[in-house]
């Protein structure tokens, strides 16, 4: 990028939310099913079906816009936005016009060492269209998107490079996420981002004319396109050039946006309130209730959890990848007497946490974590046993006794252990006699493994030491 201009960055993204059924109507909401298996006459527009607003979908849309701390409007209402394309089989979409349903919010993003606030616009409810499959005999239409409930968030063009973009993306999903509304998956396509970018003259407050590039569906693709996109448009200005309102999509094997058609207007879409569906009207007192819902974001966990526990960031954000982890280990740690080794111990299988709900009660987690810092069992032996737990849930205590994984700290057991060690290796004997102290860990990985890791490392290695330091005085 050119160092005479400043890029500037607007973001509309969309997310697909997680109701079981479509927004207007009863078909299920279900990714990758057999192809139209979820679509009825309401959501392929056929002449005379009449659209039921889902109400999931309205609550799911207030709480998106409350964890991006928008005012929400207590009436709000549906508009059709009129376009003809092969996936819509209505030629309309039911979106939000002028009066979308979440105005005014923000999220704070890390920005270069500090914080950065990003203005959101509006946020609104609209519907998804249908899938185009292109193949070899031609091209084939899947419905079961029809309908799907999405919300459109906009920001103004606050953002001002790509790392920003990202970070407000990774934290807007994490949120979502976190609080249940949307899967947030951008492979599967249920969030998606547009960038609106135009760069300008630095110094210069004028926005330049900006290009609206679609259809990013991965984060490094996002940012790939947005650093074409400022050489491109840089070049074009210093040749002398002028910029225009486009559309254009991204290439993702040459790296490179491409254009697709000159931007529409919004008169080109010829809005109107939806006749079929009444205006949103919500109380006080229904905001309220959903705001009580929300869970704590995660943010405001790892910090807490890093005050409170000692939790380092890395480990906080294994456990919040769900809200479903975070409640576990909140439960758990609040039971046991070292919370920090039960955050090291669960952080330490990120995908089992992401699976979903812990199958594992808080109080057989919280004496699992005991056992671990009572030094009754090893660091080794608290993962098998947590492996064990996922899959029969039981009281771990009893699990240790039955299967006899108790670490060894008796001296009667371990003491001939560790003669007999250090008469089958009395090479590793004399190397540590002669200096070489790392000659130590050798024999204690012996003991280790002859005991399946239970031998306690600090008894052993006492005891190993006892024998090395006392022998060579006999010989003297
Ligand atoms: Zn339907």
């Amino acid at each position: 990028m050119s160092t005479r201009y400043e890029t500037v960055i607007g973001l509309e993204t969309h997310i697909e939310l997680k109701t079981e059924t479509k927004a207007f109507c009863s078909c299920a909401v279900e990714f990758g099913a057999e192809p139209n298996t979820h679509c009825c006459p309401v959501c392929t527009g056929m002449p005379g079906a009449l659209p039921v607003l889902n109400a999931k979908a309205v609550e799911f849309a207030v709480k998106a816009g409350l964890l991006l701390h928008c005012r929400v409007s207590l009436r709000s209402k549906l508009d059709r936005k009129n376009y003809y394309y092969p996936d819509l089989p209505k030629a309309y979409q039911i979106s939000q016009y002028d009066q979308p349903i979440c105005t005014g919010g923000w999220l704070e993003i890390p920005s270069g060492g500090g914080t950065k606030r990003i203005r959101i616009e509006r946020l609104h409810l609209e519907e998804d269209a249908g899938k185009l499959i292109h193949g070899e005999g031609g091209t084939l239409l899947d419905c079961n998107r029809c309908g799907v409930p999405l919300i459109e968030i906009v920001t103004m063009p606050d953002f001002r490079s790509a790392e920003e973009v990202t970070a407000y993306l990774q934290l807007l999903r994490e949120r979502i996420r976190f609080a249940g509304l949307s899967d947030c998956r951008m492979n599967e396509g249920s969030l998606r981002c547009d960038v609106n970018l135009s760069i300008r003259p630095l110094g210069s407050h004028a926005l330049g004319e900006r290009a609206e590039l679609k259809n990013l569906n991965s984060f490094q693709f996002a940012a790939k396109a947005i650093a074409y996109e400022e050489r491109r448009q840089a070049a074009v200005l210093d040749a002398g050039g002028a910029l225009f309102p486009e559309t254009r999509g991204f290439d993702e094997g040459t790296g490179e946006t491409f254009p697709m058609r000159r931007k529409e207007s919004q008169s080109d879409y010829r809005f109107f309130p939806e006749p079929d569906l009444p205006p949103i009207v919500l109380t006080q007192e229904q905001v309220a209730r959903w705001a009580s819902e929300l869970p704590e974001l995660p943010d405001v966990l790892r910090e807490r959890w890093r005050a409170t526990y000692g939790v380092n960031r890395e480990t906080a954000e294994a456990l919040t990848v769900t809200r479903a982890a975070a409640e576990a280990f909140e439960r758990a740690a609040a039971l046991t007497r070292f919370p920090k080794l039960l955050a090291t111990l669960l952080a330490a299988d990120p995908a089992r946490l992401a699976e979903g709900e812990i199958p594992v009660s808080a109080e057989h987690l919280a004496a699992l974590s005991d056992l671990l810092g009572e030094k009754t069992i090893g660091s080794g032996t608290a993962k098998e046993l947590l492996a064990l737990l996922w899959k029969e849930d039981q009281d771990p205590r009893e699990a240790v006794g039955r299967l006899g994984l108790g670490k060894i700290t008796d001296r009667a057991v371990l003491e001939p252990l560790t003669r007999e060690i250090l008469a089958d290796s009395p090479r590793a004997a004399a190397d540590y006699r002669a200096g070489k102290k790392a000659a130590l860990q050798s024999l204690l990985g012996q003991a280790m493994r002859r005991t399946q890791g239970r031998a306690d490392p600090d008894v052993t290695r006492e005891l190993f030491l006892a024998s090395l330091q006392a022998e060579p005085r006999k010989e003297e």
